[in-house]
């Protein structure tokens, strides 16, 4: 009778069997030949090179089609194709632009197996989501993707980075950084937790991700925490459609779909709204302190158990009726109701210049931009609270800012005024923009003294808008629903507007514009929907059916 040591050793014996036995399948399988450059100093990394080589050896008993060939740093071939480190593994450098600076050892040896049978047999296991998002990418990525062989969950988030490399060779380039062969690109990085993932030198992902964040992270060239996947149909019905997907209409989401009704939210640019935009809420109750990215993330997620969110699609149209026909930029919903959530959104100087260069220097969301101009100098214009906050933020973050203002003092609350005259950020008052220039970016702006009544240039690299917020009522306007006077959507208690069925919440209301304002009234518009459906006030009011 065999022990339990012998029959632990022979299962693991057929284990090993059996995956060498599905490996070999695999590479029989693939079509392409792999060519592989192995770059190594005998005076560099040693225990590294030999791992790595011994990896391979492994592996091309297994197969043929790996075609290595190996040199030494001082190579010419290492000079052509740039490699510098001990080791470096360049994949198909004719085709891709694949580097592996270090040993594909421990966990990562199922990158290194699963980074061949992609090259081998040409494809990748994209899926059909993450497909299309890559497919936006338009612009170059040279993606950094730091691991170790002990990391389990590396190995999710380089394969990640190859199948990006693979499907998109002309514009995606990707370097798998091995933190413990490369300590000192780990420390330059700050790459001491992996896996951690870089873009155009910008860190976009901490930890692993699913294929559809990766590839959003890489197009956004941030983070991104939450998917949405596409939806094909073009026509839906549904009980409430909840235009916009800010506070006030993720919240009413929440209640409506809570409430029985099947809801609909519709965002035309960034869910979230205005808390997008905002560097750090402090005044949520619950959450002391999170950044607006944050409690977007928490809103969204939370949104999602409930509803379906359509975001990239604007909504052009509402036809009153039975039902109301709510048409978007890709489909038509077919509703009971509408909510209209539709925010507030930024002012515009109005001066030569703005619109032209808008995107090109001038921005009116530090938070969004911030970080391009970490190092230049900039101006922040306004006087208020967001004006304030912004320039703190962008000083914060390393930006040379000066504050302009128009009038001689600030509207800001006096916390934040201290807190301006703490980090040191000049301000100019009695100051306002005439002019930005710049040919394809911003270079200068041409400012008036107001009281002297001089003109002056200023050299700047950015010029920051935050000089107030106009209702979103174009849509409003265009079905036939009244404002008031200061332009906000005319409402009655319950939330509903002068055309049953329609209804509206938060900023586009007037009032108080915070969120917790904003989500108070999505929620009360949503109970007050649910409530007028089972018992509707204009069947009462008019003897119809809306
Ligand atoms: C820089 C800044 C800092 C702030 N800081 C704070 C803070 O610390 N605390 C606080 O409480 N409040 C803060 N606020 C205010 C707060 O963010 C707003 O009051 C709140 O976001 C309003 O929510 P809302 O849902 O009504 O509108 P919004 O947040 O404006 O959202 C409306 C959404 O509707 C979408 N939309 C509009 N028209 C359409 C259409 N036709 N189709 C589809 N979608 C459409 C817009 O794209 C937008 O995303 C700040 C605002 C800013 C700008």
């Amino acid at each position: 009778m065999k022990s339990d040591e012998h029959e632990l050793h022979d299962d693991k014996e057929k284990e090993a069997w059996q995956i060498e036995r599905e490996l070999r399948a695999a590479f029989d399988e693939m079509p392409n030949k792999i060519p592989l450059l192995l770059f190594t100093s005998p005076t560099k990394n040693e225990p590294f090179n030999d791992a790595t080589r011994q990896i391979i050896r492994a592996i091309r008993q297994m197969t043929d089609k790996v075609d290595l060939r190996e040199f030494d740093l001082g190579h010419k071939m290492a000079r052509k194709w740039k490699a510098e480190r001990s080791p470096t593994l360049i994949f198909d450098p004719d085709t891709y632009h694949i580097r592996w600076l270090g040993a594909p050892a421990g966990e990562e040896v199922r990158t290194f197996i699963q980074t061949l049978i992609m090259l081998g047999q040409g494809t990748t296991p994209l899926d059909e989501q993450a497909r299309k998002i890559l497919d936006r990418i338009d612009g170059p990525r040279h993606v950094k993707v730091f691991v170790s062989p002990s990391c389990p969950y590396c190995p999710q988030q380089a394969i990640n980075g190859l199948m990006a490399a693979i499907e998109k060779p002309g514009i995606i380039s990707l370097e798998i950084i091995d933190i413990l062969a490369n300590p000192d690109l780990a420390e330059n990085y700050s790459a001491q937790s992996v896996p951690q993932t870089y873009a155009n030198e910008t860190l976009i992902a901490q930890g692993a991700q699913p294929q559809e964040l990766f590839m959003l992270s890489l197009e956004k060239m941030e983070q991104q925490n939450i998917f949405i996947p596409d939806e094909d149909a073009e026509e839906i019905e549904t009980d409430l459609v909840i235009v916009g997907g800010g506070p006030a209409g993720l919240t009413a989401g929440i209640y409506g779909a809570r409430s029985g009704l099947n809801s609909a939210i519709i965002e035309k640019d960034t869910l979230g709204g205005q808390i997008a935009t905002t560097p750090v809420v402090e005044n949520y109750p619950g959450v002391s302190q999170a950044g607006g990215n944050t409690l977007v993330d928490l809103m969204v997620s939370h949104a999602l158990e409930y509803c379906k969110i359509f975001q990239g699609e604007e909504v052009m149209d509402v036809q009153i009726g039975n039902p109301i026909v709510v048409t978007t930029s890709k489909r038509r919903f077919n509703t009971r109701t509408v909510l209209l959530a539709t925010g507030a959104k930024h002012r515009q100087l109005d001066v030569p210049g703005e619109s032209r260069l808008s995107g090109h220097g001038v921005s009116y969301c530090s938070t969004c931009d911030g970080n391009f101009f970490r190092g230049r100098k900039v101006i922040m214009v306004g006087g208020g609270n967001s004006a304030v906050t912004e320039a703190l933020h962008l000083k914060n973050i390393g930006v040379d800012v000066t504050l302009v203002h128009r009038r001689d003092t600030l509207r800001a609350q006096d916390h934040l005024v201290s807190n301006l005259e703490n980090n040191q950020i000049p301000v100019l008052f009695n100051t306002e923009v005439k002019e930005i220039r710049g040919k394809d970016r911003v270079t200068e702006v041409v400012l008036l003294d107001n009281r002297a009544g001089k003109t002056r240039k200023m050299e700047v690299q950015g010029v920051f808008v935050a000089v107030g917020y106009e209702p979103a009522v174009a849509l409003a306007k265009k079905i036939g629903i009244e404002v008031t006077p200061e332009g906000y959507i005319q409402h009655d208690s319950r939330h509903r507007t002068n055309i049953p069925g329609i209804y509206s919440a938060g900023d586009v209301e007037g009032g108080y514009k915070q969120i917790v304002t904003a989500a108070g009234q999505g929620a009360e518009a949503a109970l007050s929907i649910f409530e007028d459906l089972i018992n509707p006030y204009w069947k009462k009011e008019t003897g119809t059916d809306g």
